[in-house]
């Protein structure tokens, strides 16, 4: 075969035939990604590579926009970091132009009753998964595999079962907010949980699936879909005005902004676990840790956490890690994002000139990287809204935020 295949039964991507030219380009992708032949793990990234336009997420954007016009129900969406950096390029801004604010408005005049940031989501992963590597740590049970990559999950599941023990237990930034809303968000708004539709806009397809194994999200959509519904309603993206995310599980830290690179989950971990350890805040180095940043596929560098030195390492594609197998025991902690400098250049993002991508994926990643630099709060564990959410839930109820892989 010449070309990926796709599915009837794929819930994340689809191929137009009438548009297919046979080129082979899509396999050649995903070949070099994941190093697997004909067996999708659904991180769409051929469909960045096709040159017709063949391949596409399966849009589910129809069944949102119903929702929010049947009064039935509330309809809530939460915004996965790396949508903000990409919504401009089909809107003429420069490539990487941060425009949450826009963003933010552009979904309310959808009609989204409520419009959180997937970036709480993430410091609430955070916190879980700071606290499950200490414990790995103090029980030799490592390395630990981040488990915020569903693409990443689903080939480990695959093709390394006998891994799997290594696999953060947390549930990814996504499901874990799916939770919260279900659970949190309508008991303090008083809600019955079977009106709320939750919507989860993300640069990746793969949460399509994701979202088969945490229905407590109800609805995925890309960003692409994103930019349908919004040329689709006539709506002036450039000449919104800026707003602001709903309280509760509204923005993030800095720590979760920066998910949507690769090389955020690991340093935006660290930051809350040295706290965690030391119970004092980390050092300046743990807020520009140049040797994860950028979008090589493999990183490292041995962080002092004080007590002790922890030994990291940063994959991007899961062809890497394949490559790298042999040695992963001499890491503490390993990240692996599927994608190309992780979400930012996901699947479901807009599509751009091939030849212009990597340029492109690196000026989302600078942008994500500014916006950090500037934000007051740069830590999980610092931002109110989390210690709200334990203080007068987590720790007084049972919420489901971890999985057993294995199930
Ligand atoms: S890259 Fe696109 S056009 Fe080429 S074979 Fe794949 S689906 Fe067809
Ligand atoms: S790296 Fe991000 S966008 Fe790509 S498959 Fe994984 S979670 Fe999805």
């Amino acid at each position: 075969m010449n070309r990926v295949e796709v599915k009837e039964s794929n819930v994340c991507l689809k191929r137009i035939e009438e548009k297919c030219i046979n080129c082979g380009i899509c396999l050649k992708t995903c070949k070099s990604t994941n190093n697997i032949e004909n067996d999708c793990i659904n991180c769409g990234q051929c469909i960045l590579s096709c040159p017709t336009g063949a391949l596409i997420p399966k849009y589910d954007y129809r069944q949102v926009l119903n929702y929010i016009n049947d009064t039935n129900f509330i309809v809530v969406v939460f915004v996965a970091p790396a949508v903000r950096v990409a919504i401009g390029d089909a809107f003429g801004y420069e490539p990487g132009e941060f425009l949450e604010g826009k963003l933010v408005s552009a979904l309310k005049k959808i009609g989204f009753d409520f419009v959180f940031d997937t970036t709480f989501g993430a410091d609430l992963t955070i916190m879980e998964e700071s606290h499950e590597l200490i414990d790995r740590i103090k029980n030799k049970q490592t390395p630990m595999f981040t488990s915020c990559c569903p693409s990443w999950v689903l080939y480990l599941k695959k093709y390394h079962p006998d891994l799997i023990k290594n696999l953060s237990s947390c549930k990814s930034p996504i499901a874990m907010q799916g939770t919260m809303i279900k659970s949190y968000f309508a008991d303090m708004y008083n809600i019955n949980k079977e009106k709320i539709i939750s919507v989860s806009l993300t640069p990746c397809i793969s949460k399509k699936y994701e979202r088969t194994l945490y229905p407590d999200t109800d609805i995925v959509i890309t960003t692409s879909e994103l930019i349908l519904m919004v040329k689709e309603l006539g709506i002036d993206f450039k000449n919104l005005e800026n707003s602001e995310f709903d309280k509760l599980l509204g923005k993030g830290s800095g720590g979760g902004l920066i998910f949507g690179v690769s090389g955020g989950v690991m340093e935006s971990t660290l930051r809350t676990a040295y706290y965690m350890i030391n119970k004092e805040k980390a050092p300046d180095n743990f807020y520009n840790l140049q040797e994860i940043r950028g979008e090589k596929d493999i990183k490292e560098a041995i962080v002092d956490m004080k007590e002790f030195k922890l030994k990291i390492g940063v994959f991007s594609k899961v062809s890497t890690v394949e490559k790298y197998l042999s040695r992963i025991k001499e890491y503490d902690f390993i990240e692996v994002m599927s994608c190309p400098g992780g979400c930012i250049g996901g699947g479901g993002q807009p599509l751009v000139a091939i030849n212009n991508l990597t340029n492109i994926r690196e000026k989302r990643i600078n942008s994500i990287y500014n916006d950090d630099r500037g934000l007051k709060i740069k830590e999980s564990y610092m931002n109110p809204e989390i210690r709200d959410a334990y203080d007068c839930y987590i720790n007084k109820k049972n919420v489901e935020l971890h999985t057993n892989h294995k199930n």
